[in-house]
């Protein structure tokens, strides 16, 4: 992908904050972060989304951000971490190359990242568990 900025972040062209890095993967910090420690998992591979990943992708994905998260919160001493992934612009996707967000966070530090909570009503139980079901 000539054009895509993760793409040359994750395999070295472009410079950046690197935490780590293997043949498969570069984790770095955002340069926009949501807190101190605010750390993304690129693939060096372009897939734009978790639906293009390949599975032993994210298989291993899950694992690094499993470390990563664990070094963070060791690292800086945090109370949690938020571990987010959009898919598509409706979802918050800006960038589009595969990325994880590890979002170090403490008690009350009122991020906001979290949704307002609805009701499941049985209109939408139904139709979910018609059309959603595995
Ligand atoms: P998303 O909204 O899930 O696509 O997240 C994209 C993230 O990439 C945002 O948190 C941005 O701050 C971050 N970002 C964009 N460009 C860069 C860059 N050049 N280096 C590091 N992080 C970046
Ligand atoms: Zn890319």
């Amino acid at each position: 992908m000539d054009n895509c900025i993760f793409c040359k972040i994750a395999n070295g062209e472009i410079p950046s904050a690197t935490l780590y890095e293997d043949e498969d993967f570069r984790v770095i910090l955002d340069v926009n972060p949501a807190a101190k420690g605010h750390a993304l998992i690129l693939p060096k591979a372009h897939a734009a989304n978790i639906f293009e990943l390949p599975d032993d992708k994210l298989q291993k994905a899950a694992l690094l951000a499993k470390k990563v998260a664990a070094k963070l919160k060791d690292g800086l001493n945090c109370d949690g971490v938020n571990v987010l992934q959009n898919n598509g612009s409706a979802a918050g996707q800006t960038v589009y190359h595969f990325h994880m967000h590890l979002i170090p966070r403490r008690e009350g530090d009122n991020l906001g990242l979290l949704w307002k909570p609805g009701k499941l009503t049985d209109e939408d139980r139904l139709d979910i568990l018609e059309h959603c079901s595995l």
